[in-house]
């Protein structure tokens, strides 16, 4: 029976696991917070991956690149797709709150309790200065994502130069990538019980009953992400990128659920890198490069959010917008997806931003705070599949992918693509 379980691939498991949590936060109810320390458990597991797999994988995978110019060209056109889905998405999230108005039938008063968080503003040029640390054990340490990246490809490209001479810092960091593969695999042998908590205790804790007053928002940023993720997503798989959609998904989806269930994308990130490897054929050094800019940078869920919360809240205040307002929102809406972090309700701290962008009272935040959980985790389930479809489309574009890895022809190793 147990040999059985591990048999099944993982995302079967994962599924099942979260229909089981399911379940389980039903009858439970808020009894279900006693599971959380095991979902807990599993967020730390993966975060603690986080660092050293960003930094081993993409430093092994720029040094192993066959065309190490074609590093440029992989940047210029990842930031490309990044910078023209955030404002889409923004849009999107606007389209979908003019159509469907959900703020309608929420009774606004009796929700307004308590203020709005502190708001946070994001400045770009700040952002960019700061890929460069001034100290970068210090970066490590922080799990600072942009400036590791930087790092990295520092040392890669420094490593390829140097020749024969960096040939003992080529052979640790082959045994480094062995070793953190086999690490990642056995912390995420344990998905499925991690998911099982969390899925079990935000059910058991969120309850029907809290959810009702904003379920029309709730459906309409589903709707929203499911459209993103269906519709222009698909169109860039096809498209742009020439692949195969049912196998996108299928290859992504260990990705997609666990994203679901720990509203995390840099957590996340262990697992998005394996399936765009493993199963999608990605080579290592686009997976990681695009990939971890991506989950910090590019957060299409997030900013679908962005748009349609800033209707929402001009709908329940009675605020007419002109067109500078939705400008101010779709500008302010971009830049804050990129701004946030990967991290749980990072939405949050930055919707003040945008609405204050368009002359909307922030403490609207107030309302949706306590069900922010279950809105995030459809947000960042979109936030990490837009990281992945980037990677997949630049790597077919780059020929930096294996396509019978990704038809499924051929078994998908770790490092699989490396050398196509
Ligand atoms: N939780 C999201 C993420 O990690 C960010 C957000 O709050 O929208 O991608």
């Amino acid at each position: 029976m147990l040999k059985s379980w591990f048999l099944q691939p993982l995302w079967f498991r994962v599924l099942t696991a979260m229909v089981a949590g399911i379940i389980a936060g039903l009858l439970l109810g808020p009894q279900a917070d006693a599971l959380k320390p095991i979902g807990d458990l599993f967020i730390r597991g993966i975060k603690m991956l986080v660092v050293p797999l960003v930094f081993i994988s993409l430093l092994s995978g720029v040094i192993s690149m066959p065309n190490p110019a074609s590093l440029g060209r992989i940047g210029v056109k990842t930031m490309a797709l990044y910078l023209v889905m955030a404002p889409i998405a923004v849009a999107i999230g606007i389209g979908f709150a003019v159509a469907f108005t959900p703020v309608a039938g929420t009774p606004v008063d009796g929700l307004l309790e308590g203020g709005p968080p502190d708001a946070k503003s994001v400045s770009i040029l700040k952002l960019i200065t700061e890929i460069v640390p001034t100290n970068p054990i210090a970066a490590l340490a922080q799990g600072d994502i942009l400036a590791i990246i930087f790092i990295a490809l520092l040392i890669g490209i420094a490593m390829i130069r140097v020749g024969d001479d960096a040939q003992p810092l080529r052979a640790f960091l082959g045994s480094a990538n062995a070793v953190i593969v086999r690490i990642t695999g056995w912390v995420l042998e344990t998905a499925p019980f991690g998911v099982f908590a969390l899925i079990a205790w935000v059910v058991g804790a969120q309850g029907l009953a809290v959810l009702v007053p904003l379920l029309k928002l709730i459906v309409c940023l589903y709707a929203a992400c499911l459209f993103h993720l269906f519709v222009i997503s698909v169109l860039l798989v096809i498209g742009v990128g020439r692949l195969n959609v049912w196998r996108f998904y299928r290859g992504i989806l260990d990705a997609m659920l666990v994203a679901f269930s720990t509203s995390t994308s840099s957590g996340t990130l262990p697992v998005t890198l394996r399936c765009l490897e493993k199963n999608l054929g990605v080579s290592r050094s686009t997976s990681t490069f695009v990939a971890s800019l991506g989950a910090t940078v590019n957060m299409d869920g997030t900013a679908i959010y962005m748009g349609m919360f800033a209707l929402f809240t001009a709908q329940a205040f009675g605020v007419e917008l002109g067109f500078a307002q939705y400008a101010a929102i779709v500008f302010t809406g971009t830049l804050a997806s990129i701004g946030a972090a990967g991290i749980p309700s990072a939405s949050l701290v930055l919707l003040p931003m945008v609405l204050g962008s368009a002359g909307l009272p922030a403490e609207a935040v107030a309302l949706v705070v306590g069900v922010d959980r279950v809105l995030d985790m459809m947000r960042t389930m979109t936030n990490v599949t837009g990281d992945a479809i980037v990677a997949a489309v630049v790597g077919k574009l780059e020929g930096t992918f294996d396509q019978d890895v990704f038809d499924g022809t051929r078994a998908g190793t770790d490092s699989a693509a490396e050398n196509a």
